[in-house]
Protein backbone atom coordinates (compact mmCIF):
# COMPACT_ATOMS: atom_id res chain seq x y z
CA UNK A 1 0.00 0.00 0.00
CA UNK A 2 1.52 3.38 -0.80
CA UNK A 3 1.85 6.18 1.38
CA UNK A 4 -0.56 8.72 0.66
CA UNK A 5 2.03 11.78 1.87
CA UNK A 6 -0.04 15.06 2.30
CA UNK A 7 2.85 16.66 4.44
CA UNK A 8 3.89 19.28 1.29
CA UNK A 9 3.61 19.46 -1.95
CA UNK A 10 7.57 19.25 -1.99
CA UNK A 11 7.70 15.55 -1.06
CA UNK A 12 7.13 14.61 -5.21
CA UNK A 13 9.45 12.12 -6.28
CA UNK A 14 10.59 12.88 -10.69
CA UNK A 15 8.42 11.07 -12.72
CA UNK A 16 10.02 8.63 -15.80
CA UNK A 17 10.17 11.39 -18.23
CA UNK A 18 11.35 14.03 -15.92
CA UNK A 19 14.23 11.43 -15.05
CA UNK A 20 15.01 10.37 -18.46
CA UNK A 21 15.32 14.63 -19.46
CA UNK A 22 17.86 14.67 -16.35
CA UNK A 23 19.66 11.98 -17.93
CA UNK A 24 19.51 13.60 -21.47
CA UNK A 25 20.82 17.13 -19.93
CA UNK A 26 24.06 18.77 -21.90
CA UNK A 27 25.76 20.14 -18.93
CA UNK A 28 28.66 22.76 -18.23
CA UNK A 29 29.98 24.27 -15.59
CA UNK A 30 27.23 26.72 -14.56
CA UNK A 31 30.16 29.08 -12.05
CA UNK A 32 31.98 29.52 -15.70
CA UNK A 33 28.22 30.59 -17.23
CA UNK A 34 28.66 27.53 -19.66
CA UNK A 35 26.37 25.22 -18.78
CA UNK A 36 23.31 25.11 -21.72
CA UNK A 37 20.64 22.97 -19.50
CA UNK A 38 21.03 26.11 -16.45
CA UNK A 39 21.28 28.73 -19.34
CA UNK A 40 17.97 27.33 -21.52
CA UNK A 41 15.74 27.32 -17.95
CA UNK A 42 16.83 30.58 -16.96
CA UNK A 43 16.21 32.02 -20.49
CA UNK A 44 12.51 29.89 -20.47
CA UNK A 45 11.28 30.96 -17.01
CA UNK A 46 12.59 34.66 -17.71
CA UNK A 47 11.19 34.96 -20.95
CA UNK A 48 7.56 33.47 -19.52
CA UNK A 49 7.38 35.78 -17.08
CA UNK A 50 8.48 39.12 -18.61
CA UNK A 51 12.04 39.86 -17.51
CA UNK A 52 15.15 40.49 -18.94
CA UNK A 53 16.66 37.54 -17.21
CA UNK A 54 17.17 34.88 -14.51
CA UNK A 55 18.87 32.94 -12.07
CA UNK A 56 18.56 28.93 -10.94
CA UNK A 57 19.59 28.68 -7.47
CA UNK A 58 19.28 25.33 -5.25
CA UNK A 59 16.22 26.30 -3.05
CA UNK A 60 13.19 28.98 -2.54
CA UNK A 61 14.92 30.38 0.58
CA UNK A 62 17.89 31.03 -1.57
CA UNK A 63 16.10 33.26 -3.70
CA UNK A 64 14.40 35.27 -1.75
CA UNK A 65 17.51 35.59 0.07
CA UNK A 66 19.60 36.75 -2.94
CA UNK A 67 16.68 38.54 -3.95
CA UNK A 68 15.98 40.50 -0.63
CA UNK A 69 19.72 41.37 -0.46
CA UNK A 70 19.93 42.56 -4.01
CA UNK A 71 17.18 44.96 -3.28
CA UNK A 72 18.41 46.34 -0.24
CA UNK A 73 21.52 47.48 1.71
CA UNK A 74 22.56 46.83 5.26
CA UNK A 75 20.53 49.68 7.57
CA UNK A 76 17.73 48.91 4.69
CA UNK A 77 14.22 46.91 5.61
CA UNK A 78 11.41 45.44 3.96
CA UNK A 79 8.15 45.25 4.64
CA UNK A 80 6.51 41.77 4.88
CA UNK A 81 3.83 39.43 6.26
CA UNK A 82 3.70 38.38 9.75
CA UNK A 83 3.17 34.59 8.17
CA UNK A 84 5.47 35.47 4.68
CA UNK A 85 7.95 32.82 4.18
CA UNK A 86 10.82 35.29 3.61
CA UNK A 87 9.94 36.69 6.51
CA UNK A 88 9.14 33.43 9.24
CA UNK A 89 10.16 30.44 7.65
CA UNK A 90 13.99 31.14 6.29
CA UNK A 91 15.84 31.55 9.66
CA UNK A 92 16.02 35.19 9.73
CA UNK A 93 18.48 34.77 6.47
CA UNK A 94 18.34 38.50 5.54
CA UNK A 95 19.21 39.67 8.75
CA UNK A 96 21.74 37.18 9.18
CA UNK A 97 23.49 37.67 6.58
CA UNK A 98 22.85 41.19 5.32
CA UNK A 99 21.69 43.06 8.24
CA UNK A 100 18.47 43.82 6.88
CA UNK A 101 15.61 44.66 9.23
CA UNK A 102 12.27 42.87 7.98
CA UNK A 103 9.17 45.40 9.25
CA UNK A 104 6.72 42.58 9.81
CA UNK A 105 2.61 43.31 9.47
CA UNK A 106 -0.32 41.24 10.56
CA UNK A 107 -2.61 39.71 7.54
CA UNK A 108 -5.92 40.08 6.53
CA UNK A 109 -8.15 37.26 6.33
CA UNK A 110 -7.82 36.88 2.63
CA UNK A 111 -3.46 36.81 3.31
CA UNK A 112 -3.14 40.35 2.22
CA UNK A 113 -1.54 42.81 3.89
CA UNK A 114 -3.73 46.00 4.60
CA UNK A 115 -2.79 49.19 2.23
CA UNK A 116 -2.94 51.31 5.66
CA UNK A 117 -0.64 49.41 7.56
CA UNK A 118 2.10 49.06 4.30
CA UNK A 119 1.55 53.17 3.97
CA UNK A 120 2.35 53.49 7.35
CA UNK A 121 5.10 51.31 7.64
CA UNK A 122 6.95 53.35 5.25
CA UNK A 123 9.35 55.25 7.10
CA UNK A 124 10.24 58.77 6.09
CA UNK A 125 13.95 59.82 5.54
CA UNK A 126 15.08 60.82 8.96
CA UNK A 127 18.52 59.57 11.23
CA UNK A 128 15.83 57.51 13.50
CA UNK A 129 14.70 54.87 11.21
CA UNK A 130 15.51 51.86 8.79
CA UNK A 131 15.46 53.30 5.47
CA UNK A 132 12.50 51.45 3.91
CA UNK A 133 13.51 50.04 0.58
CA UNK A 134 11.39 46.90 -0.15
CA UNK A 135 7.84 45.53 -0.30
CA UNK A 136 8.01 41.30 -0.50
CA UNK A 137 4.61 40.17 -0.98
CA UNK A 138 3.90 36.19 -1.52
CA UNK A 139 1.29 34.57 -3.87
CA UNK A 140 -0.56 32.18 -3.03
CA UNK A 141 0.08 32.77 0.61
CA UNK A 142 -1.35 30.08 2.73
CA UNK A 143 -2.94 28.41 -0.33
CA UNK A 144 -4.55 31.60 -0.56
CA UNK A 145 -4.64 33.70 -4.07
CA UNK A 146 -4.23 37.08 -3.27
CA UNK A 147 -6.87 39.18 -5.33
CA UNK A 148 -5.13 40.62 -8.96
CA UNK A 149 -6.61 43.88 -8.22
CA UNK A 150 -5.13 44.27 -4.54
CA UNK A 151 -1.50 42.87 -5.86
CA UNK A 152 -2.06 46.02 -8.47
CA UNK A 153 -2.59 48.39 -5.68
CA UNK A 154 -0.32 47.33 -3.19
CA UNK A 155 2.42 47.09 -5.82
CA UNK A 156 1.53 50.86 -7.23
CA UNK A 157 1.19 51.92 -3.75
CA UNK A 158 5.03 50.68 -3.11
CA UNK A 159 6.29 51.83 -6.40
CA UNK A 160 4.89 55.33 -5.87
CA UNK A 161 6.53 55.39 -2.34
CA UNK A 162 10.08 54.50 -4.36
CA UNK A 163 10.30 51.43 -2.51
CA UNK A 164 11.18 48.06 -5.01
CA UNK A 165 8.77 45.08 -5.08
CA UNK A 166 9.64 41.34 -4.60
CA UNK A 167 7.30 38.51 -4.89
CA UNK A 168 7.62 35.48 -3.07
CA UNK A 169 6.07 33.09 -5.87
CA UNK A 170 7.12 29.78 -5.04
CA UNK A 171 3.81 28.64 -5.88
CA UNK A 172 2.88 31.19 -8.43
CA UNK A 173 2.22 28.50 -10.84
CA UNK A 174 -0.63 27.71 -8.67
CA UNK A 175 -1.80 31.26 -8.17
CA UNK A 176 -2.40 31.79 -12.31
CA UNK A 177 -3.96 28.10 -12.10
CA UNK A 178 -6.80 29.32 -9.87
CA UNK A 179 -6.89 32.84 -11.59
CA UNK A 180 -7.50 31.51 -14.91
CA UNK A 181 -10.09 29.73 -13.71
CA UNK A 182 -11.64 32.16 -12.13
CA UNK A 183 -11.45 34.45 -14.82
CA UNK A 184 -12.93 32.14 -17.59
CA UNK A 185 -15.72 31.13 -15.01
CA UNK A 186 -14.38 27.07 -14.86
CA UNK A 187 -13.89 24.97 -12.46
CA UNK A 188 -10.77 22.92 -11.61
CA UNK A 189 -11.78 19.96 -13.40
CA UNK A 190 -12.73 21.53 -16.76
CA UNK A 191 -8.75 22.66 -16.56
CA UNK A 192 -7.88 25.62 -18.24
CA UNK A 193 -5.38 26.68 -21.21
CA UNK A 194 -1.69 26.41 -20.61
CA UNK A 195 -1.66 30.22 -22.75
CA UNK A 196 -4.39 31.41 -19.73
CA UNK A 197 -2.63 30.25 -17.29
CA UNK A 198 1.11 32.32 -18.61
CA UNK A 199 -0.66 34.98 -19.70
CA UNK A 200 -1.96 35.21 -15.45
CA UNK A 201 1.26 34.38 -14.50
CA UNK A 202 2.61 37.21 -16.12
CA UNK A 203 0.61 39.80 -15.64
CA UNK A 204 0.80 38.91 -11.45
CA UNK A 205 4.67 39.08 -12.08
CA UNK A 206 4.81 42.28 -13.81
CA UNK A 207 3.72 44.23 -11.08
CA UNK A 208 7.44 43.12 -9.58
CA UNK A 209 10.81 43.69 -9.92
CA UNK A 210 11.77 40.44 -8.97
CA UNK A 211 10.02 37.57 -8.76
CA UNK A 212 10.99 33.77 -7.19
CA UNK A 213 9.28 30.82 -8.12
CA UNK A 214 10.03 27.47 -7.25
CA UNK A 215 9.89 24.25 -9.61
CA UNK A 216 10.11 21.48 -6.63
CA UNK A 217 6.58 22.15 -5.22
CA UNK A 218 3.42 21.46 -7.32
CA UNK A 219 5.77 21.91 -10.43
CA UNK A 220 7.32 18.42 -9.15
CA UNK A 221 11.04 18.80 -9.58
CA UNK A 222 13.46 17.33 -7.28
CA UNK A 223 15.42 20.43 -6.55
CA UNK A 224 15.44 24.40 -7.52
CA UNK A 225 13.98 27.70 -7.67
CA UNK A 226 14.77 30.80 -10.38
CA UNK A 227 14.90 34.30 -9.37
CA UNK A 228 13.62 36.34 -11.92
CA UNK A 229 14.72 40.19 -12.49
CA UNK A 230 16.39 42.93 -14.69
CA UNK A 231 20.22 42.35 -16.19
CA UNK A 232 21.05 44.36 -13.37
CA UNK A 233 19.53 42.99 -10.38
CA UNK A 234 20.48 39.41 -11.66
CA UNK A 235 24.07 40.28 -11.83
CA UNK A 236 24.18 41.16 -8.10
CA UNK A 237 21.73 38.37 -6.83
CA UNK A 238 24.40 36.11 -8.59
CA UNK A 239 27.46 37.55 -6.50
CA UNK A 240 25.19 36.57 -3.35
CA UNK A 241 24.42 33.50 -4.77
CA UNK A 242 27.87 32.56 -4.96
CA UNK A 243 28.37 34.20 -1.46
CA UNK A 244 25.93 31.96 0.10
CA UNK A 245 27.29 28.93 -1.50
CA UNK A 246 24.54 28.29 -4.61
CA UNK A 247 26.81 28.30 -7.33
CA UNK A 248 26.00 24.70 -8.76
CA UNK A 249 28.32 23.31 -10.91
CA UNK A 250 27.08 20.86 -13.65
CA UNK A 251 23.45 22.10 -12.44
CA UNK A 252 22.00 20.97 -15.75
CA UNK A 253 20.89 17.76 -14.55
CA UNK A 254 18.65 20.09 -11.96
CA UNK A 255 17.67 22.45 -14.25
CA UNK A 256 16.43 20.11 -16.93
CA UNK A 257 14.09 18.73 -14.11
CA UNK A 258 12.97 22.21 -13.52
CA UNK A 259 12.50 22.63 -17.76
CA UNK A 260 10.56 19.58 -17.73
CA UNK A 261 8.42 20.60 -15.08
CA UNK A 262 7.54 23.96 -16.94
CA UNK A 263 6.87 22.52 -20.12
CA UNK A 264 4.86 19.01 -18.33
CA UNK A 265 3.33 20.01 -15.40
CA UNK A 266 1.54 23.64 -14.77
CA UNK A 267 -1.81 22.78 -16.52
CA UNK A 268 -2.00 19.64 -14.52
CA UNK A 269 -2.00 21.84 -11.46
CA UNK A 270 -5.49 22.08 -11.74
CA UNK A 271 -5.97 18.78 -11.18
CA UNK A 272 -4.03 19.52 -7.59
CA UNK A 273 -7.16 21.82 -6.71
CA UNK A 274 -9.50 19.45 -7.83
CA UNK A 275 -8.28 16.60 -5.26
CA UNK A 276 -7.87 19.42 -2.75
CA UNK A 277 -11.38 20.36 -3.07
CA UNK A 278 -12.48 16.32 -3.16
CA UNK A 279 -10.86 16.15 0.48
CA UNK A 280 -12.21 19.69 1.78
CA UNK A 281 -15.81 18.16 1.06
CA UNK A 282 -15.09 14.81 2.34
CA UNK A 283 -13.19 15.63 5.47
CA UNK A 284 -16.10 18.62 5.85
CA UNK A 285 -18.67 15.64 6.50
CA UNK A 286 -17.36 15.02 9.51
CA UNK A 287 -18.07 16.04 12.88
CA UNK A 288 -15.82 18.94 14.57
CA UNK A 289 -13.53 18.89 11.15
CA UNK A 290 -13.58 22.97 10.78
CA UNK A 291 -12.31 23.38 7.01
CA UNK A 292 -11.41 26.37 4.61
CA UNK A 293 -12.76 26.00 1.52
CA UNK A 294 -9.08 25.41 -0.86
CA UNK A 295 -8.78 27.87 -3.30
CA UNK A 296 -5.47 26.00 -4.31
CA UNK A 297 -3.94 22.87 -3.88
CA UNK A 298 -3.38 23.24 0.10
CA UNK A 299 -6.30 22.36 2.62
CA UNK A 300 -6.84 23.81 6.20
CA UNK A 301 -8.94 22.45 8.70
CA UNK A 302 -9.51 23.21 12.60
CA UNK A 303 -10.26 20.87 15.24
CA UNK A 304 -13.65 22.01 16.92
CA UNK A 305 -15.65 20.48 20.49
CA UNK A 306 -15.08 16.84 20.86
CA UNK A 307 -12.36 16.61 17.77
CA UNK A 308 -9.88 18.96 20.12
CA UNK A 309 -9.96 16.13 22.47
CA UNK A 310 -8.63 13.95 19.85
CA UNK A 311 -6.42 15.79 17.94
CA UNK A 312 -3.11 14.16 19.36
CA UNK A 313 -3.50 11.29 18.30
CA UNK A 314 -4.18 11.99 14.85
CA UNK A 315 -1.33 12.53 12.83
CA UNK A 316 0.18 8.96 14.58
CA UNK A 317 -3.26 7.13 13.65
CA UNK A 318 -3.03 8.23 9.70
CA UNK A 319 0.65 7.38 9.57
CA UNK A 320 -0.39 4.04 10.41
CA UNK A 321 -3.46 4.02 7.70
CA UNK A 322 -0.94 5.16 5.68
CA UNK A 323 -1.65 8.65 5.35
CA UNK A 324 0.61 11.53 5.96
CA UNK A 325 -0.27 15.10 7.52
CA UNK A 326 1.15 17.88 9.57
CA UNK A 327 -0.17 19.69 12.37
CA UNK A 328 -2.24 19.13 15.85
CA UNK A 329 -5.49 21.25 16.36
CA UNK A 330 -4.66 23.11 13.04
CA UNK A 331 -4.30 20.22 10.10
CA UNK A 332 -2.77 21.04 6.74
CA UNK A 333 -2.94 18.72 3.80
CA UNK A 334 -1.27 19.80 0.64
CA UNK A 335 -1.97 17.73 -2.61
CA UNK A 336 0.67 17.48 -5.68
CA UNK A 337 1.11 15.09 -8.39
CA UNK A 338 2.06 11.95 -6.50
CA UNK A 339 -1.93 12.04 -4.93
CA UNK A 340 -4.82 10.64 -6.79
CA UNK A 341 -8.52 10.36 -6.33
CA UNK A 342 -8.27 7.26 -4.62
CA UNK A 343 -5.73 8.27 -2.09
CA UNK A 344 -7.64 11.63 -1.57
CA UNK A 345 -10.78 8.73 -0.37
CA UNK A 346 -8.31 6.64 1.64
CA UNK A 347 -7.21 10.12 3.38
CA UNK A 348 -10.81 11.13 4.31
CA UNK A 349 -11.65 7.43 5.53
CA UNK A 350 -8.59 7.64 7.88
CA UNK A 351 -9.62 10.48 9.52
CA UNK A 352 -13.17 10.07 9.67
CA UNK A 353 -11.90 6.57 11.76
CA UNK A 354 -10.11 8.14 13.70
CA UNK A 355 -12.61 10.54 15.00
CA UNK A 356 -16.07 8.49 14.71
CA UNK A 357 -14.27 5.21 16.20
C1 LIG B 1 8.80 26.35 0.09
C2 LIG B 1 8.75 27.83 0.06
C3 LIG B 1 9.90 28.60 -0.02
C4 LIG B 1 11.29 28.02 0.13
O1 LIG B 1 11.61 26.97 -0.61
P1 LIG B 1 12.75 25.93 -0.17
O2 LIG B 1 13.14 25.39 -1.48
O3 LIG B 1 12.07 24.96 0.72
O4 LIG B 1 13.83 26.69 0.49
C5 LIG B 1 9.77 29.95 -0.12
N1 LIG B 1 8.56 30.54 -0.13
C6 LIG B 1 7.43 29.84 -0.03
C7 LIG B 1 6.13 30.55 -0.07
C8 LIG B 1 7.48 28.46 0.06
O5 LIG B 1 6.35 27.77 0.17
Amino acid sequence: MNTVDLRSDTVTRPTAGMREAMAAAPLGDDVFGDDPSVNALQDKIAALLGFEAALFVPTGTQSNLCGVLAHCQRGDEYIVGQLAHCYRWEAGGVAVFGSVQPQPLAHQADGSLALTDIEEAIKPDDPHFARTRLLALENTIGGKLLPMAYVEQATSLAKSRGLARHLDGARLFNASVAQALAGEGKLAQQGVSRDSIVKEARRIAQCFDSVSVCFSKGLGAPVGSALCGSRDFIARARRLRKMAGGAMRQAGMLAAAASYALDHHVERLAQDHLLAQQLAQGLATIEGLQVEPPQTNMVFVDLAGAARAKAAGLVQHLAEQGVQATGLYRLRFATHLDVDAAGIERSVAAVRRHFQA
